[in-house]
């Protein structure tokens, strides 16, 4: 019930020490409860879907940076196109060349992380390491766009050494593209870790978590 003020606080200056970015993931939530957040200097707001963020960000204030860390159709990029900052999830090509399209359409460059299919599960989305190379090579094409990491989310599963492996691979692979950064040369953003395995995460080389239910309580229906 309610924002969790003191684990907002503990989390954000564990966070600060570690030089990674807290998303807070805000879907289904009210927005007293962002405004209460925002009031303590929290500008980083997560949304899963695009009505609820279109909604959101008419009414709430415009130093908002908002992500979208949810599943994207391409039909749908035309309404968060014009304030979006950073589109977590995209996991195809086509998708990518609509955000491109749409950043053309407004006059700005969209920020963008690809999506990496880590976990065992079939349900979660993300390329693999052959579609990912495939959309890096693209990128040069897409002069809107840009795209500034990976994003991905591990196995729903208790057992710790899965979840470690997942990480490290998305970790290796996000080394592996920094290295080769004449395509990619904002590629500097790692975002992986959620509520239930953000300390694992960043002990991994995450750099951008997106926390939900620790600081807003459990939601009624997930994602
Ligand atoms: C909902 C969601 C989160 C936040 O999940 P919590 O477990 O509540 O922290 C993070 N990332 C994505 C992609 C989500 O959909």
């Amino acid at each position: 019930m309610g924002v969790n003020i003191e684990a907002y606080q503990t989390i954000i200056s564990e966070l600060n020490q570690k030089n990674t970015q807290l998303i807070a993931v805000s879907k289904t939530k009210p927005i007293e409860d962002i405004e209460a957040l925002y009031n303590l200097g929290q500008k980083d707001f997560g949304e899963n879907y695009v009505q609820e963020l279109v909604d959101k960000q008419a009414i709430l204030p415009k130093d908002i940076r908002w992500h979208f860390i949810g599943h994207l159709q391409s039909n749908k990029v035309k309404y968060i196109a014009p304030f979006v900052h950073l589109i977590h999830g995209v996991d195809s090509l086509k998708l990518l060349q609509e955000i491109n399209k749409q950043g053309i359409k407004n006059n700005r460059t969209i920020s963008c992380l690809l999506q990496m299919h880590i976990a065992k599960e079939e349900t979660k989305f993300g390329l693999d390491e052959n579609e990912l190379e495939q959309v890096i090579a693209q990128v040069e094409n897409l002069p809107n766009v840009q795209v500034s990491g990976l994003m991905g989310m591990a196995s729903f599963t208790n057992d710790t050494s899965i979840v470690q492996n997942e990480f490290k691979h998305l970790h290796a692979l996000f080394l592996k593209y920094q290295s080769l950064n004449e395509q990619t040369p904002n590629w500097n953003i790692l975002s992986m870790g959620m509520s239930g395995d953000y300390p694992l995460a960043i002990d991994c080389g995450s750099n951008m978590v997106r926390i939900g239910s620790l600081l807003f309580g459990a939601r009624n229906y997930t994602t």
